[in-house]
């Protein structure tokens, strides 16, 4: 008994995950519209029962049981003191824990995890989390913690950090084979209090909201987890150091009801598939754990459970919380929410303290404060431990030491320092020269302790940082809760514990009863056995009915996934077939080839790759060629190559280095006949007059409405070019304008 009790405390014992149903109180509007309520719950009993709305009247109710029910009477607290208080109680000792919360959308699964922060009463799990965590810590003794939360959310199989700066990056999961997956690149903030941890929330909630153009449509689509790790050091009775690492997972899941893929095409298809992929992948997986015969578990499948793959079947302490809706409209969702449960009520998991992790921060926080201890101690102690090291090996964090002196030594220097300026200014003695030298030799030594002192404030400074990031109890939080109050709280959990234990206890008498039922028992009289067998031919008449309808209920629920999966996989098909056309048709056999010779799967992110083209080693490497064959060459160009060295005529361009035929002239300008030169000298003189234009003399002569206005000298600008005519040309050169055309 003792044993069993310290293996479940070190963890060595599988446990399955546990499975509580919450449903939420009839909402204003299904009130307001008459809707019947068809769910029941016997809270003691951990029963659901769904009257089935489809049927007749007279048929059975559809019952569950689950390891505890929660009515729309439930308090957030009393389902957190009640259900998760062990759970993060665990987590503070070293154990994984995750907190699932799945349904339908609008059913309180946003309720459960987080509620309204501002009202105490109605604060979620997360909320009620952080306080917990807080207290545990602040009430502890010789422990150190250190808390670090992180936020992320998936949507459309993208990962992004809701606690990032770039809010477009999207993150991708690694594996490495001691610590398994993680997402490279999260941000994981450290938090000292309540109100920082709920501030990191803040943020992140708000980065939800943004980027979303409809909030209820964004979150009813997307996952979104909030990561709490807990790091605690301890000293066991050997005075040995220990640390345990817990991880918090709190998940608000997708809406589960089935978003319609129907007419969908393209984009839009893409999307729907995708919306849903992370919680039919974790409904494959919850499948295959508990199917017993399957070997795979398609973890694989999406990130979400790539993600959370430890929580299901693996080193965690689990909690799936079902949230459904009373009203009777929601009857088929609330039934495949309960089926859903129904299923995960039995995967096992094997959650174990995760002592002394290589990659724990903590231990790095603790050397790093050690070594920077170190530097601080006294200049006394310092020689002392030269003169020992000067013996044999010297250590490294000696030459650090050399710069730093305790806080004491410096005052005490400075002090002496100041007394001696003021010997030496009162020495009468002294020349006037030796004291300048000897108030030089002050100052320096000053500027010298100055800088010792700064060096030292950095670094208490730095240890004051670092120490007050790791959390002790009663030192760095103050818990203003009594003694008395304390010990109400113990008794309220053992209160609950003793609930759950009964809640237990009855649900496997009932499972007795039922099975005792086909035990053969003696009977006095034979009216007595008709009587029995009468009763126990009902009972199980009424377990066949319900287990019919089940069955008929499992195969219409079949064949709509059925339905679903075959126009997706038409739609696929019909992709498919396009783009084997185009590849047949438009790609060359030898590039295909190619392609698909670089091509490989890179599991890590889920995509096909191509490898780098690999340039084929060993023999010569051949010169490339413009073209397969050679360019034609004219039979001129070989003529003139047979006569003449230019290389022009050349049919391969190689440069003629030895001996380099010039092909260029020097220019020499126009040469200008005599005659022409004379008529162009005549015609650059000098003009006096401007040139300007009159357009309002358009119509008369043009010889008359241009006139010369050219002033100065014009030579020179045309010395090259054309001179205009210094008369103008007869207007009948040019075609006249026909001004406006009448009607
Ligand atoms: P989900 O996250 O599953 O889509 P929400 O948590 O947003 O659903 O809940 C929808 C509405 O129902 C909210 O207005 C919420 O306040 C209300 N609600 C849900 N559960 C409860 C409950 N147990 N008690 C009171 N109100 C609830
Ligand atoms: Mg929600």
């Amino acid at each position: 008994m003792v044993q069993g009790a310290e293996a479940r405390m070190k963890g060595n014992e599988a446990e399955t995950v546990k499975v509580v149903v919450r449903c939420r109180p009839m909402n204003e509007q299904e009130t307001a519209n008459g809707y019947k309520r068809v769910v029941d719950m016997d809270v003691d009993r951990g029963v659901v029962e769904i009257s089935n709305v489809k049927g007749a009247e007279t048929d059975p109710k559809k019952t569950f049981t689950f390891d505890a029910v929660y009515d729309w009477n439930s308090k957030q607290l009393e389902l957190y003191d009640e259900t998760f208080r062990p759970l993060v109680d665990s987590v503070l000792n070293g154990f994984n824990g995750t907190i699932f919360a799945y349904g339908q959308t609008g059913t309180g699964k946003t309720y459960t995890m987080e509620g309204i922060r501002d009202d105490p009463e109605q604060r979620g799990v997360i909320p009620n989390s952080f306080e917990h965590i807080f207290n545990h810590i602040a009430r502890s003794s010789n422990q150190q913690y250190l808390i670090r939360s992180s936020y992320l959310e998936i949507y459309q199989e993208e990962i992004r950090d809701l606690l990032g700066k770039d809010q477009k990056k999207r993150l991708e999961l690694k594996e490495r084979p001691d610590t398994g997956v993680y997402v490279k690149d999260l941000q994981q903030f450290v938090c000292k209090s309540v109100n920082e941890i709920q501030h990191v929330m803040t943020v992140g909630n708000q980065n939800r909201a943004v980027g979303s153009t409809n909030m209820n449509v964004h979150s009813s689509r997307s996952h979104a987890i909030f990561i709490i790790t807990i790091e605690c050091s301890d000293v066991d009775e050997k005075g040995r150091g220990h640390i345990r690492v817990g991880k918090l997972n709190l998940v608000d899941l997708a809406g589960s009801e089935r978003q319609s893929k129907t007419g969908t095409v393209g984009d839009r298809l893409k999307e729907a598939t995708k919306i849903n992929l992370s919680l039919s992948a974790l409904g494959n997986v919850i499948s295959a754990l508990v199917d017993g015969k399957s070997t795979h578990i398609p973890y694989r499948d999406s990130k979400l459970t790539r993600l959370l793959q430890d929580s299901l079947g693996g080193n965690s302490k689990t909690i799936m919380v079902a949230n459904i809706g009373p009203a009777s409209y929601n009857y088929d969702e609330t039934i495949t929410t309960l089926r859903y449960a129904n299923r995960a009520k039995n995967i096992k998991n094997k959650p174990k303290i995760n002592e002394d992790p290589k990659d724990a921060i903590l231990r790095e926080y603790q050397q790093e404060l050690a070594r920077l201890k170190a530097q601080l101690t006294q200049r006394g102690g310092k020689k002392k431990k030269k003169k020992k090291q000067a013996e044999g090996d010297v250590d490294e964090a000696e030459e650090e030491e050399e710069s730093s002196v305790d806080m004491e030594t410096i005052l005490q220097q400075e002090k002496d320092l100041e007394d001696e300026r003021n010997r030496i200014q009162n020495d009468q003695h002294m020349i006037e020269e030796e004291k300048q030298q000897y108030l030089m030799d002050m100052k320096n030594k000053e500027a010298e302790i100055v800088a010792a002192k700064e060096a030292q404030e950095k670094l208490m400074g730095r240890i004051k940082t670092m120490e007050s990031k790791l959390l002790c109890g009663g030192k760095n939080i103050i818990d203003h809760t009594n003694e008395q109050q304390r010990a109400l709280e113990q008794r309220t959990q053992e209160l609950l514990e003793q609930k759950r234990r009964e809640r237990e206890m009855l649900q496997l008498l009932e499972k007795e009863e039922e099975s005792s039922c086909e035990i053969a028992s003696t009977f006095s009289s034979l009216q007595q056995e008709v009587e029995a067998k009468t009763r126990k031919l009902k009972k199980l008449f009424a377990k066949l009915q319900s287990v019919k309808q089940e069955m008929g209920d499992l195969h219409e629920e079949f064949c709509r996934d059925r339905v679903d999966l075959q126009h997706t996989q038409d739609v696929l098909t019909r992709e498919l077939k396009l783009k084997a056309l185009i590849i047949e048709n438009f790609i060359s056999p030898e590039e295909k080839r190619k392609i698909l010779s670089r091509a490989y799967f890179d599991e890590d992110e889920d995509v096909w790759k191509l490898r780098p083209v690999v340039r084929q080693t060993g023999g010569t490497l051949k010169r490339p060629v413009s073209s397969a064959s050679r360019r034609p060459t004219s039979e001129y160009a070989k003529m003139q190559a047979s006569l003449d060295h230019n290389p022009r005529y050349k049919g391969e361009n190689i440069m003629v280095v030895e001996d380099p035929v010039r092909t260029t002239r020097d220019w020499e300008g126009p040469v200008v006949a005599p005659r022409v030169a004379a008529a162009l000298e005549a015609a650059l003189m000098p003009i006096d007059d401007d040139l300007s234009i009159d357009a309002s003399l358009a119509t008369l002569n043009r010889s008359q409405a241009v006139r010369s206005t050219r002033k100065g000298k014009t030579k020179g600008k045309f010395k090259s070019g054309i001179r205009p005519p210094s008369q103008v040309p007869d207007s009948s050169l040019y075609p006249k304008s026909r001004g406006l055309v009448p009607k």
